[in-house]
């Protein structure tokens, strides 16, 4: 969860103009134009935003533009955009172009840049479907041009115990808006799929060995120590992969969680001295 800068306008306008000197779809210009303009002006929103009927029916074409274009230099520069960390769910993980509305049910904006955000190969291979909105009004996914939320910390992963077999709940974080924090949690539950959970968990399994190779000294790892170290992780994950990120995510939730930190640092065992060879 990224913000980035949405793509220019004119630049979406002036490519569906080129596109419309051709045949079949001159007829259509005007009204795809005003589906652009919609768009944007609702900023993707799809409770605001619904599917225009063109006649005769074109949405197979308009899907199918997508493939035919997909090298095109400017998608490419979408898809290799130099991020921190994946713009819809944070992994660390880029490389792909994902339809923020999927062209299967919006096939006008299946080449509007607007509409194809850089994202991971976990998103794009369709953790989230075809799924744009759930059941009320505040039920969509962030939009990584349009939402300046995104800018901010919004989540934390919790820590289930039992510690020895932890599972790990992806939280918006406490303090958000009634309306963002049903945003965000939407978004987590839509975007998360079973790596997120294979990455807390190996996370969460190697990080006594970082805590007690981080602490100078052989005896136990203290829980005030612990927190020391887990909050200096959480700035380098800030630092190297943005605010939203799965690590940046997963050292919050251990910040907040005291029973978990003195797991871990239990876990952290003292270490034998080994008595030197004669
Ligand atoms: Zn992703």
């Amino acid at each position: 969860m990224i913000k980035i800068d949405a793509p220019l306008a004119a630049d979406d306008d002036a490519y569906l103009k080129k596109l419309c000197g051709q045949q079949p779809w001159p007829p259509h210009h005007v009204l795809w134009q005003m589906a652009y303009a919609n768009y944007r002006s609702h900023k993707g929103n799809p409770w605001q935003v619904a599917p225009t009927n063109f006649i005769p029916d074109v949405s197979a074409e308009q899907t199918d533009l997508y493939k035919s274009r997909s090298s095109s230099p400017w998608i490419v520069r979408i898809r290799h955009m130099q991020l921190q960390s994946c713009p819809m769910c944070g992994s660390s993980v880029t490389g792909s172009v994902d339809h923020y509305l999927p062209k299967e049910d919006f096939p006008e904006f299946s080449v509007m840049a607007a509409n194809l955000v850089p994202a991971c190969s976990h998103c794009n291979s369709g953790v989230k479907g075809r799924t744009f909105r759930g059941a009320t009004p505040n039920e969509r996914f962030l939009h990584p041009y349009f939402d300046t939320l995104a800018g901010k910390p919004l989540w934390l992963t919790r820590i289930i115990p039992p510690y020895q077999a932890a599972q790990f709940e992806p939280t918006p974080i406490p303090g958000l808006s009634a309306k963002n924090s049903e945003l965000v949690q939407f978004h987590l539950r839509h975007v998360l799929g079973p790596q997120f959970h294979r990455n807390a968990a190996n996370l969460w399994a190697t990080y006594p060995q970082h805590l007690r190779d981080e602490v100078e000294g052989t005896g136990p790892v203290s829980s005030p120590r612990a927190r020391k170290e887990i909050a200096r992780s959480l700035r380098r994950s800030i630092s190297t992969s943005g605010e939203n990120s799965w690590s940046a995510s997963f050292f919050r939730g251990l910040l907040e969680d005291e029973d978990a930190r003195k797991y871990l640092a239990s876990a952290a065992r003292p270490l034998k001295a080994t008595p030197l060879p004669p």
